[in-house]
């Protein structure tokens, strides 16, 4: 029986909203000027905006996103890191490089002391928040999942973990939420049932249903932050974008936050995938598409860009809407702290990235864009989670305490970060410095300002984890 708390797709509803002829000029306009208010639009006003072709429309839509994404949000862009913890996995999906039956990967699991080297390599490189991503393999994946993430917390100073798992029961999810994780995350991969039938033959992730009442799950369980998104390729792309839109809308009704994160990954080539094409193509204009509905539908969320996509395209991304990227990322079990040569071995990656620029060098960009390249996690820690991180940045509120961390993780990032070469650390504090100059100049609040300065003086002298 379906009741409220049932997610539901409506396929045939989708399908009609995104049928007909592109919309006329006037109508588009309509729609973005109640998208401007930054208070989400309906499915019908989205389907809208992704039937829109005309160059011109299309320009002014991406504009709109861009403008909504910084009164919300401010130029803030957050930066985090995926942390593979195994690759084993007992699933077929068909464009994966962990999947089952896929003989040319060599298999490996981390144990959590090798998951904390992992970690300390990427605190070493700057990162503060990871995501913990694993295939699964169900004799070990949940106890590694947890006992990984209590290790990190112990032993080194990266400040919140974020997770990417196979889904389960609510029981699981309370023990990952005990374990301090911030965010669940999975992705429904298609929301299309014949589609998700087709790419997932064999294993648990078969049962589309199952996978598609996860985050009600996670949120019975006590997370208030959610993350869930389509993989693009797999289907066309506008009914995935309305389909993410339906899924968050109905997690707002039931528990009163939209999800937390929306992601966009875009098919990769995998080796030993079981694709030998991607299905549905999704062009870099659709991908920029695709992030200016999301953010203009659902203004709350942060829309996450990872390394999938090439260094130029995140970059015009964070003007379309994006908020979120994942920076100097490894696929493979075990990359960022390598024991022995690689020479020679089978690979352990689950896909291959495009963009494998340093943090630094991500950092450097999103400054040279104008926008704050921000390594916060204060929301997770202060409890401004689910409908209350909602409430408070659908209100406006969110603006000033992200521009203000934003400040205050560069800052720190910059102290922590300076090396021996004085005249590299004279180019980097040029840069950085005016952005943060920059951005402290536009905070509007005189209370927030006078506290903003002082605690960049106590970075300086060496206190660190400050925030508002
Ligand atoms: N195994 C868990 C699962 O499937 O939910 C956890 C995460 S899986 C390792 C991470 C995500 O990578 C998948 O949800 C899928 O969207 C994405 N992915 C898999 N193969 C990919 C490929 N060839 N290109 C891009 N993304 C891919
Ligand atoms: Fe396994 Fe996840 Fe890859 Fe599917 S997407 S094969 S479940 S790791």
């Amino acid at each position: 029986m379906l009741t409220l708390d049932t997610m539901q797709i409506d396929e045939t509803l989708l399908k009609t909203l995104l049928d007909g002829k592109p919309p006329e000029e006037s109508v588009v306009r309509q729609v973005l000027a109640c998208a401007d208010h930054a208070r989400g639009l309906s499915l019908n006003e989205t389907a809208i905006l992704l039937k829109t072709v005309e160059p011109e429309l299309l320009r002014e839509i991406f504009e709109c996103a861009g403008r909504v994404k910084q009164k919300l949000f401010g130029s803030r862009v957050v930066l985090f890191a995926p942390l593979y913890l195994s690759n084993h996995c007992n699933n077929g999906c068909l464009y994966c490089g962990f999947r089952a039956s896929n003989s040319s990967l060599e298999r490996k699991s981390l144990s959590p002391e090798q998951v904390v080297k992992e970690a300390q390599a990427l605190e070493e490189m700057g990162f503060k928040r990871i995501l913990m991503v694993t295939g699964e393999d169900p004799n070990s994946w949940f106890d590694n999942t947890i006992k990984s993430v209590e290790a990190v917390y112990t032993e080194t100073g990266i400040r919140i973990i974020h997770v990417n798992a196979p889904t389960m029961e609510v029981e699981a999810f309370k023990e990952l939420k005990k374990a301090g994780v911030g965010v669940y995350q999975a992705f429904q991969e298609t929301y299309h049932r014949a589609t998700y039938a087709r790419m997932h033959p064999t294993g648990p992730k078969r049962d589309y249903d199952y996978r598609l009442g996860a985050m009600d799950r996670a949120m019975e369980a006590g997370f208030g932050d959610v993350g869930i998104g389509p993989l693009l390729g797999l289907h066309d792309f506008r009914y995935e974008v309305l389909a993410s839109i339906a899924h968050s809308a109905h997690l707002y009704r039931r528990f009163g936050a939209h999800a937390h994160t929306i992601s966009v990954p875009r098919l990769r080539p995998a080796e030993g995938s079981g694709l030998e094409s991607v299905p549905s193509p999704v062009s870099d204009e659709e991908m920029k598409l695709t992030v200016a509905a999301l953010r203009l539908a659902v203004p709350t969320t942060g829309v996450v860009v990872s390394t999938r996509e090439s260094a130029e395209l995140r970059t015009e991304l964070l003007h379309t809407g994006a908020s979120q990227l994942s920076a100097a990322s490894r696929t493979d079990p075990g990359g960022y702290a390598p024991e022995g040569s690689k020479e020679g071995k089978k690979t352990l990656e689950q896909f291959s990235t495009d963009d494998h620029r340093p943090l630094l060098e991500v950092m450097k960009s999103i400054a040279n864009e104008g926008f704050v390249p921000s390594l916060c996690t204060t929301c997770y820690r202060t409890g401004r989670t689910g409908s209350n991180f909602f409430d408070t940045t659908i209100e406006g509120d969110m603006e000033t305490r992200c521009r203000a961390n934003a400040i205050l993780s560069l800052k720190e990032y910059m102290v922590e970060q300076a090396g021996n070469n004085r005249a590299e650390n004279e180019e980097l504090n040029r840069l950085f410095d005016s952005v943060i100059s920059g951005s402290f100049d536009e905070v509007k609040d005189e209370r927030v300002k006078r506290s903003l300065a002082e605690k960049l003086k106590e970075i300086e002298s060496g206190k660190r984890d400050l925030f508002f």
